[in-house]
């Protein structure tokens, strides 16, 4: 403690507030601000740093959550793509079964394997089955019985067109394309008259003989082929008609069907000929389902022995002319009603169609014709088919 004095209390006081503001610098507090300063420099810097820090790594990690993000989506996106994708793909996968459907074909066809023969083995032969169900055997029976019959009905059946020497029936089959064997037969004594040798033909003058064939229509290009033909057969076979298939074949106008009515009426070898009636009635009754003529040939020759072929042609022709019309078959007077498949597909009642039956040259050899109801039951039904089976 201190001497004390009413003066020198404040004198003191007052020295020592000097002594104290003079000992201020002393104290020397700014250097401590400075110090204080420094170190919140340090630290602000430090801070700063920190928080730079702190910024870049906030923005890496940012960065780094948008790449991930970012890839996230993308992965996403792909994945939805993906899956669009696999999502579009199913319906093809599940059209595929649709698609397989004509395997069935294949699978079809794959009898050709099961049945494929073993080496050394003869071939197996294809078995044609005839139409609805009907045995082989039944067919064979029921397609002999048809021809038995008509051969009863029409026992003069023959070609109906005037002949009297291969190139005559050559030249008038020919003819008879597109027209009628009758209205043939009332043009060629004409011809045949004026031009009695394929020599005499092939050296004509084509529009006298386009005259003479005008009748038959399609008169220009029948001209052309039988002039053609008589070329040809001078040419050359010598002026004759051959005697073979393959070369009848080869002269102008003549198919398969002309050279089968040649060989068979004008040289006697066996054929079938496949004309519209025949083609037709075959139909009808079952005997193929072919179309192709030469398949029709084949399947109706398969049925009956070849010394058969000709004259079924001729009463199968003969029953399509006169009672199994392509338009208004006369099923009521029909006498193979009960062989016939077909049967109602014309006139039932038999008197009216009895007005149906047609009447050509050579006759209808009605007294050879049982009457139509022999051919039917009580009820007015084809009667059961003899001996069919
Ligand atoms: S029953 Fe009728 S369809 Fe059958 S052959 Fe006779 S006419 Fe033709």
């Amino acid at each position: 403690m201190g001497e004390q004095s009413p003066d020198g209390g404040r004198k003191t006081a007052k020295a020592t507030g000097a002594a104290e503001r003079k000992a201020a610098p002393a104290k020397k507090p700014a250097p401590a601000k400075k110090a204080a300063s420094a170190s919140d420099a340090a630290s602000a810097e430090k801070a700063a740093a920190a928080r730079k820090a702190a910024t870049a790594k906030k923005a890496a990690t940012a960065k780094k959550a948008a790449t991930a993000k970012k890839a996230a989506t993308a992965k996403k996106a792909a994945s939805v793509k993906k899956a669009a994708s696999a999502k579009k793909a199913t319906p093809a996968k599940k059209a595929a079964p649709v698609k397989k459907a004509p395997a069935a074909k294949k699978v079809a066809v794959a009898p050709k394997k099961a049945t494929a023969r073993v080496e050394g083995t003869p071939p197996a032969k294809a078995v044609v089955h005839p139409p609805g169900g009907e045995s082989r055997t039944a067919l064979v029976r029921r397609a002999r019985r048809i021809n038995r019959e008509l051969a009863e009905v029409y026992p003069y059946a023959h070609p109906e067109l005037d002949f009297d020497n291969p190139f005559q029936l050559v030249v008038a089959t020919v003819l008879s394309a597109q027209t009628t064997d009758l209205r043939v037969n009332q043009t060629t004594p004409a011809l045949f008259a004026k031009y009695p040798t394929p020599e005499d033909l092939a050296a004509a003058d084509p529009e006298e003989v386009e005259e003479i064939l005008r009748p038959t229509g399609f008169f220009r290009a029948k001209t052309k082929s039988v002039i053609g033909l008589s070329k040809a057969l001078v040419e050359e076979f010598g002026g004759e008609v051959p005697g073979r298939l393959e070369d009848l074949v080869k002269l102008p106008g003549v198919g398969r069907k002309t050279a089968f009515v040649v060989l068979g009426n004008a040289f006697g070898r066996p054929g079938i000929t496949v004309d519209t009636h025949f083609q037709r009635l075959v139909r009808r009754w079952q005997w193929t389902a072919e179309t192709d003529p030469d398949k029709i040939e084949a399947a109706v020759g398969a049925l009956f022995p070849k010394s058969d072929w000709t004259d079924l042609s001729h009463h199968v022709i003969w029953h399509g002319r006169r009672i199994c019309h392509a338009r208004k078959p006369a099923c009521g007077a029909c006498p193979i009603a009960p062989l016939c498949p077909a049967y109602g597909e014309g006139e039932t009642d038999p008197e009216k169609a009895r007005k149906l039956l047609k009447y050509e040259k050579g006759g209808f050899p009605g007294q050879r014709l049982r009457p139509p109801q022999a051919y039917l039951d009580a009820g007015g039904k084809p009667a059961p088919p003899l001996g069919a089976g």
